[in-house]
């Protein structure tokens, strides 16, 4: 099967076709299913048992789904074309067997891409995605509740789009794996928040893991809008002259055409008008929220959503849970729950959210980034961190001449630790700057270990 960079022309390919998808977790059920509504012969292949898939075999039976469970068969090499989950590297021996025969593979949210006729405004970047999808999501909705939001945050974009269900605009967000196997997705706005070191276990470089973010742009034309973050140097010097409409968001510069941050308030720039929106009563913590808040009240001023409401709805946001999450006020001591910062870069973020007086449990699956980078950080303002988990050797070996540090073997040992160390007005930081694969199922698992330690404490 050829594809090609008409979305229409590829959906047209499904009728008759024999797809493969690989991975049978809620994207890959959903996009089967959306396959088979097209016409498609389709093959569910998942590597784990029968018994541990807790699927409704009947069920997807009955809409012309085979499923194949207990590892890939060689049947996928008979198909047309391979979807593979995010969570798949290319580089597994079906796959590339697969690419030396030349049968494309591609992603949940490609596919997904051919079914839709609503403008896709897609966010992806190393940090903030989720946030700035939910917070943008919540504003727009609220104007004109068609708005899907779907990707990476909980629904599969495959859903939103099975049943021909019409949207006023999709909000997605998208991981850099999804956008490595890109054909012809096209977003009419797309966000890129930044560009950091990420994921370096499965890329083998930088380079390569940016190259992968930016394949968003591929099919970006001079009628659509990119908004991407102005202080990331590397992120604006890789964009260079992109063909879309830019623009960007700082902390502190001013672009043309974009938002900047100032006092209180955030102020854009769009097509020679100005537009000033007050943030009151601030309830998102940290430099790194001021990133995620501009960036949705571009999207909604774009949309034409009154800066009133956009004011609103920015002051009443709460966050989302395991980001930066007050779980805790206890003998006046705060505890965070900061479990999603899986890298230096939101570590960073998260000590730069308070004054000082954090004692930090850190430490998880190691990443492969750099620990280094948070030293200053860590000396300002750090009393002491706790390290647990995998990484907590190399991280020992980077922080110890920098501050005071503990191992524990256990979350919950780290947690009582903490709380003997802590003093009141102290903030007890969990922000592990690693994944969680460790220990924990993941870091919502991991999220909800310390939270449950955290209100047991006496
Ligand atoms: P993502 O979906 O990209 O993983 P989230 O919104 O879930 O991002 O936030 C994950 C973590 O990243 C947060 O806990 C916080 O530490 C950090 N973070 C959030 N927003 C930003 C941002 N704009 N820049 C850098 N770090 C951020």
């Amino acid at each position: 099967m050829k594809l090609s960079s008409d979305a229409l022309q590829n959906r047209t390919l499904m009728k008759g076709a024999k797809i493969a998808v690989l991975g049978a977790a809620r994207s890959g059920i959903a996009v089967s299913r959306l396959l088979a509504q097209a016409g498609s012969t389709v093959l569910l292949s998942d590597i784990k048992s029968a018994a541990d898939l807790h699927l409704d075999w009947q069920k997807l039976e009955n809409e012309g789904i085979e499923i194949e469970a207990g590892g890939h068969s060689r049947r996928i090499l008979d198909c047309d074309l391979i979807c593979i989950s995010p969570g798949l590297p290319l580089t597994i021996p079906v796959l590339r067997e697969a690419t030396e025969q030349n049968i494309p593979i591609v992603g949940e949210i490609e596919i997904s891409s051919w079914f839709c006729r609503d403008p896709i405004y897609a966010i992806t970047g190393s940090n903030g995605k989720t946030t700035t999808t939910a917070l943008s999501g919540e504003i727009i909705s609220k104007c004109d509740s068609s708005t899907a939001v779907a990707g990476n945050i909980g629904l599969p974009f495959a859903e939103i789009v099975f049943g021909k269900a019409r949207h006023g605009r999709v909000i997605l967000e998208i991981s850099s794996f999804q956008l490595e196997t890109i054909v012809s997705f096209h977003p009419r706005i797309a966000v890129i928040m930044n560009l950091t070191a990420n994921h370096l276990d499965r890329y083998p470089d930088f380079e390569s893991y940016a190259r992968a973010k930016l394949n968003i742009l591929k099919n970006m034309t001079g009628q659509d809008i990119l908004i991407y973050n102005l202080d990331d140097t590397y992120l604006r010097q890789k964009l260079g002259d992109a063909l879309p409409r830019q623009l960007g968001f700082s902390l502190s510069k001013h672009s043309q055409e974009g938002a900047y941050w100032t006092n209180d308030k955030i102020m854009i720039h769009l097509e020679g008008k100005e537009y000033c929106i007050y943030i009151k009563n601030l309830l998102l913590r940290g430099p790194h929220n001021r990133y995620n808040m501009m960036v949705a009240a571009i999207l909604a001023t774009l949309d034409g959503i009154p800066e009133k409401i956009i004011s609103r709805q920015i002051s009443g946001f709460r966050g989302i849970e395991h980001r930066l999450e007050l779980v805790r006020k206890f003998k006046e001591i705060s505890f965070f729950n900061d479990s999603k910062a899986t890298t230096v870069d939101s570590l960073i973020y998260g000590l730069r959210s308070f004054d000082g007086n954090i004692i930090l449990i850190a430490g998880g699956k190691d990443k492969g980034g750099d620990f280094a980078e948070a030293n200053t950080w860590l000396e300002s303002r750090v009393k002491t961190a706790i390290l647990i988990g995998q990484a907590a050797d190399r991280m020992e070996e980077t922080w110890k001449n920098i501050i005071p540090l503990k191992r524990s073997k256990t979350l919950k040992n780290a947690v009582e630790i903490a709380y003997s160390l802590a003093q009141p007005g102290d903030t007890v930081l969990l922000s592990p700057a690693c994944s969680s694969f460790d220990m924990f199922q993941d870091y919502e698992d991991r999220g909800r270990q310390f939270k449950k330690l955290v209100t047991e404490l006496k």
